[in-house]
């Protein structure tokens, strides 16, 4: 046998073991959820966040702020997931999913501490999760999708303390109307408001039919709802006409113009008839593109690429209205409205292929010129169009616009909402820790950390809006537990309340998945045991900073 000492990584492999690993792993995490914490509920705090070359938002958006803060750690980064997960499945909620998986690693910790193996551990939080969810569905509240007196009510919670704060019960309406616009309700069964009943609908709706725009330079109030599409675009040139009146629109993916316009190396040209030859020749390509175009029977076309001087010069004249650089998502948008197809050969465009609307305008909106698409043949296209004093208001803005769509859509989708200011979190604990009493055994120990876990984010309601959280946390205990399911924070008076009474409704899908993504990655970070970080090869900086950045903070 050699004498050689087993080599199994190289010596820049950083590794940590054990112990060390998973307290590691787990503050890391519970610094994530730290850090949204202060921005929780409607009294909650914002954070400014300033970009390397200055770029400034201000925002208490969960997700924005974990997107924005560039984190490095592993298992943070698995956190930041949650929030992406919640952020796309939902639309909201961000904030407390994070804060659920903080705490239920803050509380495994103690287990941990009092020699209770990860194994069972994470067995006790799967048992709770499972148990939860079933709780979850049977408590509750059916809706229908005529009920818009809730659907608002969801809505403006969605928005509470989200800088839309005046214009709340407008934005709401706003909201509604475009939901139940491009939503399919075929269910016909109707139903009790708030019936507790253990049924989910699977009404549609798809957000990526709401289009939303933004314009600068008017009153937050003056956002509306149109009926359409609104292109932050305006047509080309000048000598276009400003309002088309039975659009036909082509959509193109391809230049209208030479793909390399300056002369080609490859082209020797010795005597001016041969560059005015050459010039012409160019000139009749796009001569004929401009041609195939009209024949087509267009009269307004939106092009994702560039548009030249001498085309926009043919277009002109031939009195077609003409957009270019527009987006692919802008021209998928405009397909689905108004039928168009998205051609990527003029010899291919036919009538057929043409949208129809019944305008196309191009409309001054604050500093801009916007081109309006209504009286579309779809008439499920709708644009939310967000006006506001500066960027940063109508980019917050837009954020609480786009939670409201999200609760309202998702509250539409499964047909259930649940009583929001921390109502079904004491209300799930509390039967949650019932469930466990059943249970006996170190199992049991773990399904009270789960239970517990929950009580969080009224507890961190309260400390938000200055009141004190023990208290609270006491009065809404002895509540429930007199079978006042509906009691919770009403944050709008500062007190415990009947929050159904006090208009503060959630959608149950946030609260459903928050609970399954937050259980998921808590129990991902408790099984690790061995991180093995490998040198980043250009910096020469380990991938994983250790337990060294994290000292100190605990
Ligand atoms: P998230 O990113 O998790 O959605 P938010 O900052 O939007 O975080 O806060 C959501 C929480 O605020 C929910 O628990 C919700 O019930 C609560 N909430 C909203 N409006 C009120 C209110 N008026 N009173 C009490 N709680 C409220
Ligand atoms: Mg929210």
């Amino acid at each position: 046998m050699s004498e050689k000492p087993v080599v199994l990584m190289p010596e820049d492999i950083q590794r940590v073991m054990g112990k060390d690993a998973q307290r590691n792993n787990i503050l890391a995490a519970r610094m994530v959820s730290e850090v949204v914490k202060t921005t929780l509920g409607p009294k909650g705090m914002d954070k400014m966040l300033v970009s390397p070359t200055g770029d400034i938002i201000v925002t208490n958006d969960g997700v924005t702020i974990l997107e924005e803060i560039q984190i490095e750690h592993p298992a943070a980064k698995m956190m930041v997931e949650i929030a992406r997960t919640q952020e796309s499945e939902v639309g909201d909620g961000t904030t407390s999913s994070v804060m659920i998986a903080g705490k239920l690693l803050e509380n495994a910790e103690k287990l941990l501490d009092s020699k209770i193996h990860p194994t069972l551990i994470t067995k006790g939080y799967r048992m709770a999760a499972e148990k939860a969810q079933q709780i979850l569905n049977e408590i509750s509240l059916k809706i229908s999708p005529d009920d818009d007196d809730v659907l608002k009510q969801v809505a403006m919670t969605a928005m509470t303390g989200k800088g839309a704060e005046d214009s709340r019960e407008k934005f709401a309406d706003i909201i509604i109307r475009a939901v139940k616009q491009i939503g399919d309700f075929h269910s016909s069964e109707s139903t009790q408001s708030f019936e507790r009943k253990q049924v989910q609908k699977n009404w549609k709706v798809d957000l990526d039919d709401i289009k939303i725009e933004k314009a600068k330079g008017d009153s937050v109030e003056k956002t509306e709802l149109i009926s359409g599409i609104v292109l932050d675009k305006e047509k080309v040139s000048n000598e276009m006409p400003e309002k088309i009146e039975g659009a036909k629109i082509a959509l193109i993916d391809f230049p209208l113009e030479i793909k390399n316009p300056e002369i080609e190396t490859k082209i020797s040209i010795s005597s001016p008839e041969q560059l005015q030859n050459f010039l012409s020749q160019e000139e009749k390509v796009i001569k004929d593109m401009v041609e195939k175009v009209a024949e087509s029977g267009a009269n307004v076309i939106f092009c994702q690429k560039g548009i030249d001087d001498f085309a926009q010069y043919l277009l002109s004249r031939k009195k077609i209205y003409a957009c270019r650089r527009v987006a692919k998502s802008d021209l998928e948008k405009i397909s689905k409205a108004t039928g168009a197809k998205i051609v990527s050969n003029l010899g291919e465009l036919k009538d057929v292929d043409l949208g129809k609307s019944e305008v196309v305008e191009e409309i001054k909106q604050g500093e801009d010129n916007m081109t309006y698409i209504r009286g579309c043949s779809n008439p499920k296209a709708v644009t939310i169009l967000i006006r506001g004093g500066s960027e940063h208001v109508i980019d917050e803005i837009e954020r609480a616009i786009k939670d409201g769509l999200g609760d309202v859509a998702s509250s539409l989708k499964t047909g259930l909402v649940v009583p929001g200011g921390g109502a079904i979190e004491i209300e799930l604990s509390k039967r949650l820790k019932h469930f466990g009493q059943s249970l006996g055994g170190r199992e049991q120990l773990a399904v009270e950390e789960f239970a517990s876990a929950l009580e969080f984010i009224p507890l961190t309601l309260a400390e938000n809006a200055g009141m004190d959280p023990i208290d609270v946390l006491t009065e809404l205990k002895s509540k429930h537990n007199a079978g006042d399911m509906n009691a919770g924070l009403n944050l709008f008076e500062n007190k415990v309340d009947n929050v159904l009474n006090a208009k503060i409704i959630e959608p149950y899908k946030i609260k459903s998945q928050a609970i399954a993504s937050a259980t998921e990655v808590a129990i991902m970070i408790l099984r690790i045991d061995d991180v093995i970080a490998s040198a980043d090869s250009k910096s020469g900086k380990m991938n994983y900073a250790g337990s060294k950045g994290y000292q100190g903070m605990d």
